[in-house]
């Protein structure tokens, strides 16, 4: 039977917490599902906790974020290449990147009401320490010498490891044999792809392999709406180093002056906030070590910017010792302010060559490329894995978007054109001009998202378009059948402006890319 969804957004519940805008992540749910962004999934059946389905104005906006950074990673350079691949695999990939055995988080459970958490996450809200990657050991005496209890206020079991791959079987015989996984993330199909990438891809090191598409992790308490799904998507990189060269990043100059938060390991033991400092700062200070480490979490900030994120609410942060995995020398994640505190968006890891070596190990096959200078044979390192959450990300430029406009009386959701659903709406004021209007709707249709709405008055149908995130409105007059000249309707300032029907496609197309500004018409 499925399980009740914890995730079902009907009701609010009443300690959600609040970002400074006094918004929830409970009243973002209500939103996203209220306008037809997301829904919780088979809600007719009662939900499932942990899966969601976007609805039409959210297929419209992850698409176009994922395009986006598709764009911004891939297509616009010449060191990254892209694959797709399949979520299924042959399981042996997870037994080797230790998926299989230890892909976890730590479980504990209320003993009266048999209710299950995690217990890093208990912790890091009794006590406000980060407890991500403690062992269950450690978990416990934590809760034991703090007294922590569930929720509920009863006590908890001890603590125990739980892994989250989901499991199936392939083809028609079930058997042990039959077993396989469903993916938990999509970097291990980037290592198993390696060879054949480097083969087909004619190119050299340093270079990326880029990835983007679904998850599983059967996590144990999935909430926070999108926050934490159990089936969600990732857009990932893997970039790969020569070992010898870690420290040649020939970008750094792209990104040296970027300011960035940053919050180090020395930073969280003397119990210090963020500081705001310069990649140069940062490097030649050696809070960062790595220049391709500096590099990459600057481009990442760097693309959160461009497409609306506040940098004020974006920081990175530094893994203690105890969060950081066996192989991995430095990491840190990009976090973003949620409405319930500081939480990742982003992990940023260096993976030294542990995967690869693995991948060796197991399949028996040479993962090594031939190195021209030296003429020997090399195993890349992973420099730097940026390994981003669609759906997190999809929360965060919803979040800094939305903007309760108490002088219009309305939402204005301020979505970066690029991501909006729609691109423009085209309004006859009145009934009589219909045909006109439908006239301009479809002269600019295929070239853009477009919304035609001839219902209610027009400040009614204005409204609902900053709603929705809709940056420009078109408005068909009595005039226009004088002047062939339209009205464009800024959502951001409600600036308005004329413009001739035979210009409105460039224009509108300059206003999207931003090569103009509508102050500028
Ligand atoms: P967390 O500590 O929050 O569980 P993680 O460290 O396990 O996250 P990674 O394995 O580093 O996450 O995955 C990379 C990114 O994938 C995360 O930064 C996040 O954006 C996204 N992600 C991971 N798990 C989930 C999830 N259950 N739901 C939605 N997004 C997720």
């Amino acid at each position: 039977m499925a399980e009740k969804a914890a995730n079902t957004v009907e009701t609010k519940t009443a300690k959600a917490a609040e970002t400074s805008k006094g918004l929830g992540i409970d009243d973002m749910a209500v939103f996203c599902k209220k306008k037809g962004f997301v829904f919780p999934s088979s809600e007719i059946y009662g939900g499932m906790a942990g899966f969601f389905d976007y609805g039409p104005l959210g297929t419209e906006m992850k698409n176009n974020l994922k395009q986006e950074w598709w764009r911004f990673h891939v297509q616009s350079r010449q060191d990254v290449l892209g694959i797709d691949g399949s979520i299924i695999c042959n399981p042996k990939v997870w037994v080797a990147s230790g998926h299989a055995e230890k892909f976890g988080d730590v479980l504990v459970e209320d003993l009266k009401t048999h209710e299950r958490f995690r217990a890093d996450v208990l912790i890091e809200e009794a006590l406000r320490i980060h407890a991500d990657g403690l062992s269950p050991e450690d978990l416990g005496k934590l809760i034991k010498e703090n007294n922590v209890k569930s929720p509920k206020g009863n006590e908890l079991s001890n603590p125990r490891q739980f892994n989250l791959m989901f499991t199936t079987n392939v083809g028609p015989v079930q058997s042990e044999n039959s077993k396989a996984y469903l993916r938990a993330e999509t970097a291990q199909i980037i290592f198993s792809e390696f060879k054949n990438v480097y083969e087909t891809g004619r190119i050299k090191l340093p270079f990326g392999i880029a990835q983007m598409g679904r998850a599983f992790r059967n996590e144990i308490a999935p909430r926070h709406f999108l926050f934490r799904c159990r089936e969600f998507e990732q857009m990932e990189i893997e970039y790969f180093v020569h070992p010898d060269k870690k420290d040649d990043c020939m970008f750094i100059e792209e990104v040296i002056e970027d300011k960035m938060n940053i919050l180090s390991v020395d930073m969280q033991t003397k119990g210090q906030e963020e500081k705001n400092i310069s990649v140069k700062q940062a490097l030649d200070k050696k809070i960062i070590q790595s220049p391709w480490h500096a590099y990459w979490l600057a481009k990442e900030l760097q693309w959160f910017a461009r497409y609306g994120a506040n940098p004020d609410n974006l920081r990175i942060r530094q893994h203690g010792k105890d969060e950081l995995a066996h192989y991995s020398t430095d990491c840190w994640d990009l976090e973003y302010r949620f409405p319930w505190g500081w939480k990742e968006l982003e992990g940023i890891a260096d993976r030294s060559d542990f995967d690869l070596q693995q991948h060796i190990k197991h399949s028996k096959k040479d993962l090594s490329i031939y190195d021209e200078e030296t003429k020997k044979k090399v195993v890349p390192h992973v420099v730097a894995e940026p390994s981003l959450g669609v759906d997190r990300s999809f929360l965060v430029f919803m979040f800094d978007a939305y903007d309760d406009d108490k002088e219009r009386g309305n939402i204005v959701l301020r979505l970066h054109p690029k991501f909006a659903p729609y691109k423009a709406a085209v309004l006859p004021l009145v009934n009589k001009l219909e045909s006109k209007a439908r006239a301009v709707y479809d002269s600019i249709k295929e070239e853009m998202t477009c919304y035609y709405d001839k219902s209610g008055s027009i400040g009614r149908r204005y409204a609902r378009q900053d709603e929705i995130g809709t940056p420009y409105c078109i408005t068909i007059d009595f005039e226009t059948l004088d002047n062939e000249e339209i009205t464009i309707r800024d959502r951001d300032t409600t600036a308005q402006t004329r413009v001739k029907i035979s210009d409105l496609k460039e224009t509108m197309r300059k206003l999207i890319n931003d090569e103009i500004k509508f102050s500028e018409l």
